[in-house]
């Protein structure tokens, strides 16, 4: 059985609210408009410093570019941008999986979770995949700072103040502050 991240309501809260208020500020789907953008970006918060054998840590590789694979001059190791990630021999763009997240940190934050049938008819996937997808993206992004996938999209800046105690009440309600903040912004105040 899985353990369950979240100590306290609280705690899930402001974790989700934080992944929100971190997502671009034109969407997603603008910030990341093609999939060798979104593979940038992947490459970029997987690999500060450039790519790396999983296994002996050296980075001394050749590159297949047909296969877009990775192998290591140092021991038998062959590895991808996704091997060893939630991507890993997905059969969907990595683009999905971005504006899925997207999507799924959205609907906690509002409390409107979509279901595997609303997905299926969004990206045209069969319902069992969808279904999946949803389970595996939500749990990925329960990660600290979502995984991988939350560090991925979650771009934005949160400029909180330097003496807020993180991880309590008052976290939060400066989240939730910052929220309304916003949502009066967008309605034009
Ligand atoms: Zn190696």
């Amino acid at each position: 059985m899985q353990e369950e991240p979240f100590q306290s309501y609280e705690q899930e809260r402001t974790h989700w609210l934080t992944l929100y208020l971190r997502l671009p500020a034109e969407g997603v789907a603008a910030e990341f408009p093609t999939e060798s953008i979104c593979e940038n970006r992947l490459e970029a918060v997987r690999w500060p410093q450039g790519p790396i054998c999983p296994n002996c840590k050296e980075k001394n590789f050749g590159y297949l570019e047909a296969r877009k694979l990775y192998y290591c001059k140092k021991c038998p190791t062959h590895f991808s941008l996704t091997s060893g990630t939630l991507f890993h021999r997905r059969r969907l763009d990595l683009r999905v999986y971005f504006l899925l997240a997207e999507k799924l940190i959205e609907a906690e934050v509002k409390r409107l979770r979509p279901t595997g049938h609303q997905i299926k008819d969004e990206y045209q996937i069969a319902y069992a995949t969808a279904f999946k997808l949803k389970a595996n993206i939500s749990n990925a992004l329960k990660d600290a700072e979502g995984g991988l996938l939350g560090r991925c999209i979650c771009i934005r800046e949160l400029h909180l103040p330097p003496d807020l105690d993180r991880e309590t009440t008052g976290h939060l309600n400066w989240l939730e502050n910052e929220l309304q903040q916003r949502q009066w912004q967008s309605l034009g105040y």
